[in-house]
């Protein structure tokens, strides 16, 4: 470590201070503005007594640019391929030229050079051997997060920060699966006491790329798109953290799509299943399958907006607790297609749901809703592309028929299922609404219904008044949760 003007404190009166990890998204380190930014969250961090941890993604896009120049390579065109390579370095060169002064700019220039200097040798090699592409893939797309890591800890120890890199591919270890893989958390947590948690413990602020890690033998492997999220959790969980931030350009889960109710707020708190909910219906805050590991140890993850880092944001955690409205937010998604099965030979005989679900199997349509009486079955879906070939085949099971132009509305909360008239009051809001479909019960976060695409903003605007534009939600535990629910 060079010297520094501040240490974050490693004890408080004997006890070892929280290791609070901070994961920052593309948009979050997007240029040298928003690198500052990044700097001031994470001194803030340390000032207010916690040990932070730094986790981020590549500038953002430059992983699209990174898959792009490997598809040119891989489409033998090395030398286009390179140009794009070229622009992203300059990219991070330019962004360097403004955050650091001598010695760490001739750095992190070294760094750029060899960044390069490989890729362009993985270049050939791909555009020669396609059969090579996978794994190289990954060596090439991981230079964005690599470049980033370098480059936010050059840029936290200019701003006086006792920042130290840390090579993700050493700690964060994983299966083969090339552009996929799965990480080995025994190994990872090995790997963090022996590289990282000495310095950690000692007040020095570890940054490491997200997205990327390696296998046992040192191949460098990646993580699935948007899998940095995924690495935050994996490194709060190998060191034990307090808090799990996920810095990103929204304040964290809102009660409504803003774009249909410019009366939403954001959710202060939200169960795992709640989060899951309604990542599922497009709120592209996260996705929750990469908090897993943090959620299971018990470890809240908090979305945080880099541009509002005094916003409260939304903590995800393992409480499940029911709001005094009964709901916490409204979801819903267009583009919804209803299909429909009508066979009297469905009345009292088994095999037939097989028989119908198997044809969706085929041709690898998921099913969103499903509602069924004794002589029918409707159900949803929403990529319509193989419909003309899904009905044919289902017109062997019975009569058929396809409509178009429907969207689920999806009212999502912890308990939902037993609170009691929630029902009644969601459905009171919306008298004089043709609802085709509704399914309640799967699972005891939400209650789901179709209605027409041309009635959908108005049903939303009408709940969202009915449940969250009176007094302000607060929330009570479910009781039976003391007992804290393991996701
Ligand atoms: N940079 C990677 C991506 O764009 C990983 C991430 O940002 O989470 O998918």
């Amino acid at each position: 470590m060079t010297g520094t003007s501040l240490s974050s404190k490693p004890d408080r009166g004997g006890q070892a201070a929280p290791i609070v990890v901070l994961k920052f998204g593309g948009t979050s380190v997007a240029d040298p503005k928003a690198m500052r930014r990044v700097a001031e969250i994470v001194r803030a961090a340390a000032v207010g007594g916690n040990r932070p941890v730094v986790v981020t993604s590549a500038m953002s896009k430059v992983t699209d640019g990174l898959l792009d120049v490997v598809r040119r390579a891989v489409a033998g065109h090395v030398n286009g391929a390179q140009d794009v390579m070229d622009g992203l370095i300059e990219r991070h060169r330019a962004a360097a030229a403004e955050l650091l002064a001598e010695p760490a700019r001739r750095e992190f220039d070294a760094v750029l050079g060899e960044a390069s200097g490989n890729v362009t040798d993985l270049l050939r090699v791909v555009s020669r051997h396609p059969g090579t592409r996978l794994s190289l893939q990954d060596e090439i797309v991981a230079q964005g997060e690599h470049l980033a890591s370098n480059l936010l800890a050059l840029s936290l120890r200019a701003e006086g920060l006792p920042a130290f890199w840390v090579d993700a591919r050493k700690v964060i270890i994983t299966d083969e699966q090339h552009t996929r893989a799965i990480p080995l958390p025994d190994e990872i947590a090995a790997a963090f006491a022996q590289h990282v948690a000495p310095e950690v413990a000692q007040g020095q602020i570890a940054v490491l790329g997200g997205f990327i890690g390696s296998t046992l033998h040192g191949a460098t492997t990646t993580l699935g798109r948007g899998g940095s999220d995924y690495s935050g959790a994996l490194v709060g969980a190998a060191l034990g953290a307090a808090e799990i931030q996920i810095w990103t350009d929204v304040s964290g889960f809102l009660t409504a799509d803003p774009r249909v109710v410019s009366e939403a707020r954001t959710i202060a708190r939200l169960s795992y299943d709640e989060a899951a909910e309604l990542a599922y219906f497009g709120a592209k805050v996260l996705h929750p399958r990469t908090i897993l590991p943090a959620v299971a140890m018990g470890i809240p993850v908090r979305i945080c907006n880099s541009r509002e880092p005094d916003a409260a944001g939304t903590t995800i955690d393992d409480r499940r607790e029911v709001s005094a409205q009964g709901i916490k937010a409204i979801a819903h998604k267009r583009g919804v297609t209803i299909v429909q099965v009508k066979a009297a030979r469905m009345l009292g005989a088994y095999g037939f749901l097989h028989a119908l679900f198997e044809v969706f199997d085929r041709h690898r349509t998921s099913v969103d809703i499903v509602a069924t009486s004794e002589v029918s079955v409707s159900l949803t879906v929403d990529d319509p592309t193989a419909l003309p070939a899904i009905t044919s085949d289902l017109g062997a099971l019975g009569e058929v028929q396809v409509e178009a132009g429907y969207a689920i509305v999806c009212a999502v909360g912890e308990g939902l299922r037993n609170t009691a008239g929630i029902a009644g009051r969601i459905f009171g809001a919306l008298s004089g609404t043709n609802i085709a479909l509704i399914s309640q019960g799967a699972s005891s976060t939400n209650l789901t219904f179709v209605v027409s695409e041309k009635d959908v903003e108005d049903v939303v605007k009408r709940l969202h008044e009915r449940f969250f534009e009176s007094p302000a939600p607060t929330t009570a535990p479910l009781a039976e949760a003391g007992a804290r629910s393991k996701a």
